[in-house]
C-alpha cells in the first residue's frame, strides 16, 4: 500500500493529481475488440498497427513495441553493441531507468552534468569529457581514468524538452560512437525540427501511466537502420530462429508488448495532437500565472526546440519565495495539490555509487530547487488556477 503522501499515491477526489492517464478516444472500443476476437496476447493486429502509427508519427522506418520503456532501452543498448566492461555517457539528472538499463547490459554509466538553461545533458560537458578525459586507442575511445571503452552516448530528453542533438551528433560522428536516445518523456518534441528519438541511431519511448500517451505499461524502439530493428525484434521475442522446432541462437528476452495494451496505444496515438495541445496550454497557463511570483523560475524552451512540456517544472529560490521547494510541496499537498521534486542525481544515487562521474553542480541545484506541477492531459482551467493561486498566496509578499 502506498502511504497517502507518497508521490505515486492516487489523488483523492477533489485533489489535483500530478500526471494521470487520459482516456479520451477509442480505448474501450479497441480493447473490447481484442477480447471479442480473442487476440489478447502478443500476436494480433494492434501490435503491428501501433508500431506503424508511432513509426509514421515520428518519421522512423521501423518500430518495435516492448513491454515498457526500460526494456526498450535495454534492447537498444544491446543492439548498439554495448556490453560487459563498457561505459555509456549519460546525464546525471534523469529518472533512473536508463542507468539501470546500462547495467543490465553489463556496462556502467558515466554521469555528466546538465546545462543550466533547459536542464538537459550538457553537450559541452560531453565534449570536455571525450576530449580531455578519454583517449583514442586502436579505434576505441577509452576512459583514461578507468581504462574502459566508451561504447555509446545516451542522451535523455527530460521533461518534454530535447537535448541539443545537432552538436551531440557531431561529437558522436567524430568519436564514432552510437547514439541511443531516451525519448521516453519527449514523444513529439523536436530539436532543430527533427523528432526526438529519430536523431540518433536508435530511440526509445515509454507508455507508462504518467507519459504523454499511455498503454498502462509499454515502450517502443524506433530506428531507421534495418539491422538494428531486425536484431531488436529478434531479441524481444526470445531470439526464435525456428519457431516450430524451438531453435534459438541467442539468449533473447520476453519483451514484446501484448495486443490488448497495443490496442490502448492505437487509441491514444489517434489523439496525440490533443494530448500535446493540452500540455502546451498547461505550460502557457503556468508561465503566465507564475511570471510575477517572486522566487519562482519556470521551465523554458530553447529557440531551436519544440518542447511538449511533458511535466511542467519550476524552480523555487528559497530566500526570495519565503520557503524552500519541499516546504512548498507540503503546503500545496495540504491543499490537495500534488507536486514533486526531480530525481536524485544519479551520481549521488546509492544504486549507482560505483559508476564514474564528473562534477554535476547544476543537477544538484535543480534537485534542491525544482518542483514539478500537475500536468495531466485534460487538466482543467479551474484546476490550473487552483494550483497557481495557491502558489501565489504562499509566496512571500515583497517588502
Ligand atoms: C519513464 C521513463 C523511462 C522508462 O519507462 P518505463 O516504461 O516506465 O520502463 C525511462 N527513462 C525515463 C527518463 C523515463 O522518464
Amino acid at each position: 500500500m502506498l502511504s497517502e503522501m507518497e508521490p505515486g499515491a492516487p489523488a483523492r477526489s477533489g485533489e489535483v493529481p500530478l500526471c494521470i492517464p487520459f482516456m479520451g478516444g477509442n480505448e474501450l472500443e479497441y480493447v473490447t475488440e481484442c477480447i471479442r476476437t480473442n487476440f489478447v496476447s502478443s500476436v494480433g493486429p494492434f501490435v503491428t498497427r501501433f508500431e506503424r502509427m508511432v513509426a509514421d508519427y515520428v518519421g522512423a522506418d521501423y518500430a518495435i513495441a516492448t513491454v515498457n520503456g526500460t526494456a526498450a532501452l535495454h534492447l537498444s543498448l544491446l543492439v548498439a553493441g554495448v556490453g560487459p566492461g563498457d561505459e555509456v555517457v549519460m546525464p546525471s539528472l534523469t529518472f533512473i531507468a536508463p542507468a539501470n538499463a546500462v547495467r543490465y547490459a553489463g556496462a556502467r554509466p558515466v554521469f555528466l552534468d546538465c546545462e543550466r538553461d533547459y536542464w538537459q545533458l550538457d553537450v559541452d560537458a560531453v565534449e570536455v569529457f571525450l576530449r580531455e578525459r578519454c583517449v583514442r586507442r586502436g579505434g576505441r575511445v577509452e576512459n583514461k581514468t578507468t581504462g574502459m571503452r566508451i561504447a555509446a552516448l545516451l542522451p535523455v530528453h527530460i521533461l518534454g524538452h530535447p537535448v541539443e542533438m545537432e552538436r551531440l551528433g557531431q561529437l558522436a560522428a567524430e568519436f564514432a560512437l552510437p547514439v541511443i536516445e531516451d525519448a521516453t518523456e519527449s514523444l513529439g518534441a523536436r530539436c532543430h525540427g527533427k523528432m526526438a528519438g529519430t536523431i540518433g541511431d536508435i530511440g526509445c519511448f515509454s507508455f507508462n501511466g504518467n507519459k504523454l500517451i499511455t498503454t498502462g505499461a509499454g515502450g517502443m524502439i524506433v530506428t531507421s537502420r534495418m539491422d538494428l530493428a531486425d536484431r531488436a525484434r529478434y531479441l524481444s521475442t526470445q531470439a526464435k530462429d525456428d519457431a516450430l522446432e524451438y531453435v534459438h541462437h541467442a539468449v533473447g528476452y520476453n519483451h514484446r508488448l501484448s495486443n490488448v495494451l497495443a490496442a490502448l496505444g492505437c487509441a491514444q496515438m489517434e489523439r496525440i495532437g490533443e494530448h500535446i495541445a493540452s500540455k502546451l496550454a498547461t505550460a502557457e497557463h503556468y508561465r503566465r500565472a507564475l511570471e510575477g511570483v517572486p522566487g519562482v523560475t519556470t521551465m523554458k524552451a530553447a529557440s531551436w526546440a519544440e518542447s511538449v512540456h511533458w511535466l511542467f517544472t519550476m524552480l523555487i529560490d528559497t530566500d526570495t519565495f519565503g520557503m524552500d521547494s519541499r516546504a512548498l510541496m507540503r503546503a500545496l499537498r495540504s491543499r490537495g495539490i500534488h507536486t514533486r521534486p526531480l530525481w536524485q542525481p544519479l551520481h549521488q544515487s546509492p544504486a549507482h555509487a560505483d559508476s564514474p562521474h564528473e562534477p554535476c553542480p547544476v543537477a544538484e541545484r535543480l534537485k534542491r530547487e525544482a518542483l514539478s506541477l500537475p500536468s495531466s492531459v485534460g487538466i482543467t482551467e479551474t484546476e490550473l488556477r487552483l494550483v497557481t493561486d495557491a502558489i501565489g498566496s504562499l509566496a512571500r509578499v515583497p517588502a
